[in-house]
């Protein structure tokens, strides 16, 4: 007897759970039926880009001449760690120029090491991300297609030589700096 006496009261309370559980959700629904939506219908609205995006990479031109910057060095080809980039430099009499380079790009981990490495800002990532394709092999970029691509997209901030500038090593700390001032100040007294 007790335990039907049980059943019904844990029946209710689970209903009134249940209907409490329902009517928060319900809640929460209508909350959002009247927000302004937090999505645009890409791709046919595209959100800005953040200054410091960077996203699929490009070879560039030389603003100065329109030559292509890549000297064919092969810095970015030993760095890459998926080793995902394959460089054949063409001897030229003035300068050096990459007769094929080829990037997979399927497999990049967009580590940005190439970039960085790169000596004459020639390989560059783009404010872009928009390159999404069924098919893998649109994803294996030659030379031709690198060029287009950094023609098509904005360029990123970050070129190669902006990268290593960040990087270079700190000032000397002001103690130091103020040790040396007192060396040179001790020398006209001796
Ligand atoms: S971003 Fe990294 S993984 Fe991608 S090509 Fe450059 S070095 Fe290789
Ligand atoms: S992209 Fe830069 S690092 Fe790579 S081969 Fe060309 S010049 Fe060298």
């Amino acid at each position: 007897m007790a335990g039907n006496g049980g059943a019904p009261a844990g029946f209710w309370g689970e209903t009134v759970q249940l209907v409490g559980a329902v009517g928060r959700a319900m809640s929460v629904t209508l909350k959002n039926l009247f927000r302004k939506p937090v999505t645009v219908h890409y791709p046919d609205v595209k959100r800005p880009y953040p200054d410091r995006f960077r996203g699929i990479l490009a070879l560039a031109y030389e603003k100065d001449t329109g030559e292509e910057a890549c000297i064919g060095c092969r810095l970015c080809e030993y760095v890459c760690p998926p080793q995902v980039i394959k460089v054949e430099m063409l001897k030229g009499q003035k300068r050096n120029y990459a007769k094929t380079f080829t990037l997979e790009l399927y497999a990049c981990e967009f580590c940005e090491l190439c970039v960085q490495v790169c000596p004459t800002d020639a390989i560059i990532m783009m404010k872009s991300f928009d390159l999404a394709t069924a098919d893998r092999r649109d994803l294996l970029l030659d030379k031709d297609r690198l060029h287009a691509l950094g023609l098509q997209f904005e360029p990123s901030w970050a070129t190669g030589n902006r990268l290593r500038d960040m990087q270079a090593p700190p000032k000397p700390a002001r103690g130091e700096a103020r040790g040396e001032a007192k060396g040179e100040t001790k020398e006209p007294a001796e």
